[in-house]
């Protein structure tokens, strides 16, 4: 996760949701990203995204950001892996 490709935005945008705890990702099932569903932590990964430096030292353009912001939490489960709900 770390050194993952910060000047893609849905890299970056994944990158600050995740260490904002706005979202997830299940610990069972490494491809299903969770929403948190914490509003404090989504506007927090909104502000973390803003100053995300790309390698040419520019940051991302705020409408850009809010969007995928928008886009990533919108495809996120909400609250729980489906596949664990499955499961149990
Ligand atoms: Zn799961």
């Amino acid at each position: 996760m770390m050194s993952a490709n910060l000047d893609d935005l849905s890299a970056a945008v994944r990158y600050a949701l995740e260490t904002t705890r706005a979202t997830t990702v299940c610990p069972f099932h490494d491809e299903v990203i969770i929403r948190v569903g914490d509003d404090a932590a989504e506007s927090h990964a909104y502000e973390r995204a803003k100053r995300i430096l790309r390698s040419d030292g520019t940051t991302f353009e705020a409408g850009a950001l809010r969007e995928e912001i928008a886009r990533q939490l919108a495809s996120a489960a909400d609250g729980r892996c489906p596949k664990c709900d499955r499961a149990g």
